[in-house]
């Protein structure tokens, strides 16, 4: 028995040794026993850059990660692989679809699925490796293992290469993020082939001839895109009356249905998932009117189960520390991002809020300034959603549905891309831009977008609402020509007075 514990500590200090040589060698700051300024635990978009901010504000900063790559869910589950297969899969369906009308003629496309799956792997390595050069670049520690407190101030890291070291931080920053929520209740269960979660639908080793997706909010309806055009039949089964998830305007979600139908997806609203049973090679999904009524199944050679993400706090020991969570699993904490005890801040997933990589990252950059200075801004109002579609859904601010409820008096502006010079030049003229404006003072309130590059076209409306600017102020404002932008101005001129191309 001593032995085996004498073997196990010697492996123990070797791993420590062998991560210690791995940080020197790749430039990274020496590990000392002095206690860090800040140690961050997850490297994901809000840890990672928390992590590069506290280093540039001269805090001598660790991040650990267990996943042994850094970037988190979204770069390398998240975001980017969705987006590359959302960008490359948009590509092969314009090719066999849309670029005859263009003048173009293409023979014989077809999908070489291993190869489009590699570009998105690609993509994903190439910005998880640029991250790793970034904390190198900036002298942030990289301990690359699972993180759980030891005590207020002391972190165990169990390392992924084997044994386990302690290190001490004054300030420490929880953003373990967040992990695909189970099918409630237990009656589904993910095997990641034929029932998968977001994570195995990057990664379908062949086209499903028919597909079952459970949910309808953005990751739902990015996947059932991508999977359609690459052939697939899509159904997707919403317990809600309404496509798109929380904060979408009713308006923009109902045109976002009827241009998703016309490419071919299905919809079932109102209907709950009751079970789904793998029978000879096929899931038959059993669901129900959501109000109950009678049952119905639908067969499908895979099932996406896309119902939400859960915060991630296990193994952390937060009950041993005083770190309170509630009933959902959240992290509580502060306007400052402080949780119960005082040195130890929570930012991103595993706390409240949009779960968005970008919420993530402005959360990390103001906890480290309160950290720093006392003072941090992250502005809740005007935090952007985008469903990557074609076409494209983006917005931020207040719905019409939100100012209804609020009592609130309010001006709406329209403009549709098809009135748009650029969008019809492009052959890319579906769906509008809207502008809900406060009736007094013309104060934007909410941007709504549904139409080519609404995504980027978000970020003037979000910068609108931040400077707190009227429609009128967006409608004076230069546009260049031609560009689908100018659907974006006309829109502010329909809020505050008349467009001139509609
Ligand atoms: C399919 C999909 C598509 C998405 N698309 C978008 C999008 O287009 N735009 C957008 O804004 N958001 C998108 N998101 C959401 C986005 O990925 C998350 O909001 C974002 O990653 C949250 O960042 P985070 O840093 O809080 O947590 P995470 O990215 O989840 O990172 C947390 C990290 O902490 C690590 N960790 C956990 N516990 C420990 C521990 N004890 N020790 C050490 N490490 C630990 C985890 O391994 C993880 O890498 C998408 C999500 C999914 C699933």
């Amino acid at each position: 028995m001593l032995q085996l514990q004498r073997v196990s500590q010697r492996n123990a200090s070797r791993a420590v040794a062998r991560a210690a040589r791995w940080r020197t060698a790749r430039g990274y700051a020496s590990s000392s026993s002095e206690p860090y300024d800040a140690i961050i635990i997850g490297g994901g978009p809000g840890g990672y850059v928390a992590a590069i901010k506290a280093a540039q504000q001269g805090l001598k900063t660790a991040c650990i990660e267990k996943r042994g790559a850094l970037g988190g869910t979204c770069l390398n589950v998240g975001c980017i692989p969705s987006k590359a297969m959302l960008n490359n899969s948009h590509m092969y369906h314009q090719a066999q679809h849309d670029m005859k009308r263009r003048g173009i003629d293409i023979d014989g496309v077809s999908l070489n699925l291993p190869v489009m799956l590699k570009a998105k792997d690609d993509a994903v390595t190439n910005l998880t490796k640029g991250v790793e050069h970034l904390f190198r670049q900036n002298k942030v520690d990289y301990f690359k293992g699972t993180a759980s407190f030891a005590s207020q101030n002391k972190l165990t890291v169990a390392l992924n290469e084997g044994g386990e070291t302690e290190i001490e931080g004054k300030n420490i920053i929880i953003a373990t993020g967040s992990e695909v929520a189970p099918f409630p209740g237990g009656s589904i269960e993910i095997d990641e082939e034929q029932i998968v979660s977001s994570t195995g639908v990057l990664s379908l080793k062949e086209v499903p001839k028919k597909m079952v997706v459970i949910g309808g909010g953005i990751i739902g309806l990015e996947m059932s895109s991508v999977w359609s055009r690459l052939g697939s039949e899509v159904t997707v089964v919403e317990f809600l009356g309404a496509i798109g998830g929380a904060g979408i305007d009713e308006e923009i979600s109902k045109q976002f249905q009827k241009s998703l139908t016309k490419q071919g997806l299905k919809f079932k609203l109102n209907t709950k998932v009751l079970a789904a049973d793998k029978r000879d090679g096929k899931v038959y999904v059993k669901t129900e009117a959501a109000k109950g009524g009678k049952e119905e199944e639908l067969e499908a050679d895979v099932v996406l189960v896309a119902v939400g993400r859960r915060p991630v706090t296990t193994g952390l020991n937060l009950d041993k520390i005083g770190v309170e969570v509630d009933s959902k699993g959240r992290i509580v904490i502060d306007d400052q991002f402080t949780t119960s005890v005082p040195h130890i801040k929570c930012i991103g997933d595993v706390t409240f809020g949009p779960m968005l990589a970008h919420k993530a990252e402005e959360e990390g950059i103001a906890a480290v300034e309160y950290i720093k200075s006392g003072h941090g801004h992250v502005n809740y109002a005007a935090i952007p959603s985008v469903v990557y579609t074609h076409p494209e859904v983006a917005w931020v601010g207040k719905t019409e549905q939100d100012l209804k409820k609020e009592g609130v008096q309010y001006k709406v502006g329209k403009f549709p891309f098809a009135a748009n010079s650029r969008a019809k030049t492009n052959l890319d003229t579906e769906g509008q831009v809207k502008f809900l404006a406060e009736k007094e003072t013309d104060r934007i309130l909410g941007v709504h977008i549904i139409g080519p590059n609404a995504g980027e076209m978000i970020a003037e409306a979000v910068l609108a609402v931040e400077y707190g600017a009227s429609s009128e102020d967006v409608a004076r404002t230069t546009h260049a020509h031609p560009t689908l932008s100018e659907a974006f101005k006309e829109a502010a001129m329909a809020a505050y007075d008349k467009p001139i191309h509609f």
